[in-house]
């Protein structure tokens, strides 16, 4: 089985997205034990789908990604993907201009830091210009929000990205045809392994959240940590689709002064 794993903050707070430094290293550790390849995205699309094989990938571009996750990396030489919202690098994570209720409100690396990562070797890929919901978008804002990030990319870092991210995993034909025009491949949420039928634009990812419990990670490949994953993919849809609707609503009418709702 193949799969591209995400995780978005390694921080001890207990919110949906964040992991417990020690949480992270042990599943490090397990990903490192010999059960599983750890490669390059690219790379891992490569790869029969029977493969035992994994790509790392991190979302949003948080700051302890270079504290606390970039190090264990670079120890044991492993690959990976952080994906940054390029007109929030070096603020915050508060995307409509105010926290997600729940969600932590924490800095995201600055384009000097990001700077020395891709020196060591980590690979950035876009994950928008402002974390927008590209299901909604059309024509100038979505191309904007999509090549519009890659030339970011291109003119702070000096290199074109290569991976895109949907931000909240949320997608629609017109979002995955301006993605197939700038990037080679791109990421949703879709909880499962990947399949030699996915389309390039489209690839699942699972999400590390899921696996904090490293018996989990020892059912690698097995019918029942597939079943598992089918189980919170189905029970995440309704959920999913709630929080969109409550999301589309609440950025349609911002608050004034985009000031946090009391
Ligand atoms: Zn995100």
């Amino acid at each position: 089985m193949k799969a591209i794993l995400t995780w978005h903050s390694i921080d001890a707070s207990g919110s949906v997205i964040s992991t417990p430094p020690e949480v992270f290293a042990a599943q490090v550790d397990w990903l490192t034990s010999g059960r599983v390849r750890v490669v390059s995205l690219p790379n891992l699309v490569a790869l029969p789908e029977q493969d035992d094989a994994v790509a790392l990938t991190f979302d949003d571009g948080f700051a302890n990604f270079a504290t606390h996750a970039a190090p264990r990396l670079f120890d044991r030489g492993l690959a990976a993907t952080l994906f940054v919202v390029t007109d929030r690098v070096g603020l915050t994570n508060d995307w409509g201009g105010y926290p997600e209720a729940g969600i932590p409100s924490l800095p995201l690396l600055g384009w000097s830091e990001l700077g020395h990562l891709v020196e060591a070797g980590v690979d950035v890929g876009s994950h928008s210009r402002s974390h927008a919901d590209l299901g909604i978008l059309q024509g100038p804002k979505l191309a904007d929000e999509v090549a519009g990030s890659a030339e970011r990319i291109v003119a702070e870092l000096g290199q074109r990205p290569r991976v895109f991210a949907y931000p909240y995993g949320t997608v629609s034909d017109a979002a995955t045809h301006e993605v197939e025009r700038v990037f080679e491949w791109a990421c949703l949420a879709d909880l499962r392994a990947v399949r030699s039928t996915d389309h390039r634009t489209r690839l699942p990812r699972i999400d590390m959240y899921y696996l904090r419990n490293l018996r989990t990670l020892d059912a690698w490949g097995s019918v029942t940590f597939q079943a598992y994953f089918a189980i919170r993919q189905a029970l995440r849809g309704p959920r999913q689709r709630l929080r969109t609707t409550l999301r589309r609503r609440r950025m349609a009418r911002p608050p004034a002064g985009g000031k946090s709702p009391a």
